[in-house]
């Protein structure tokens, strides 16, 4: 059964953008005090079996090789965006852009996460996909939702987690 197959997802981002946070709260854990992890790797995310694996992006082009091996074996990939921190906004549209030229990733989904929303200052999805350049993205199968990532202790889980989530899962079916 299609269901049961494991998904390989990659969790990117620039670092502080909120990803170690995310995933910890997708497996419903505590997200006060957590410390990043590398490669971290989780069953039965959200729904069906669903593995994914964190990275920061940044860093140069020393790691690309690293990634096109690795891009060939995702499904998919996730990105997340701290949509308040305004002085990193074109850092991560280029890092997003650079990404999506990997011939590896032709033709798979990509979700993108407008993180921090409880931030007042924050950007909106719209402003996010705007800073982005998401429009220019139309051969891609992508899709944009704003989160809050982390909630208090004992909090439910962002209902657009869950949602952005779902919705990579069906694209990569
Ligand atoms: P990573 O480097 O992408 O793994 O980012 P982390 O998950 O370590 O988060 C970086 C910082 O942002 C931490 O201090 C988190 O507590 C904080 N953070 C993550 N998500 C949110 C969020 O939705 N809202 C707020 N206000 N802070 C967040």
């Amino acid at each position: 059964k299609r269901k049961e197959r494991l998904l390989t997802l990659v969790l990117v981002g620039l670092d502080n953008a909120g990803k170690t946070t995310m995933l910890c709260n997708l497996r419903g854990a505590s997200t006060d005090n957590i410390t990043p992890t590398w490669g971290f790797s989780s069953e039965n995310l959200v729904e069906g079996k669903c593995k994914m694996d964190i990275y920061d992006l940044g860093g140069g082009k020393n790691i690309r090789k690293i990634w096109e091996r690795y891009y060939a074996e995702v499904h998919g990939a996730v990105f997340v965006v701290d949509a308040n921190d305004r002085d990193r906004i074109e850092e991560a549209r280029d890092v997003l852009h650079d990404m999506l030229r990997d011939p590896h990733l032709s033709g798979k989904p990509i979700l993108i996460f407008a993180n921090k929303q409880d931030l007042p200052k924050a950007m909106t999805a719209p402003e996010v996909a705007q800073a982005l350049g998401l429009h220019t993205l139309q051969n891609l199968r992508h899709n944009i939702f704003d989160c809050t990532a982390k909630t208090p202790q004992g909090g439910e889980v962002d209902q657009n987690l869950k949602r952005g989530i779902k919705w990579i899962i069906k694209a990569v079916e």
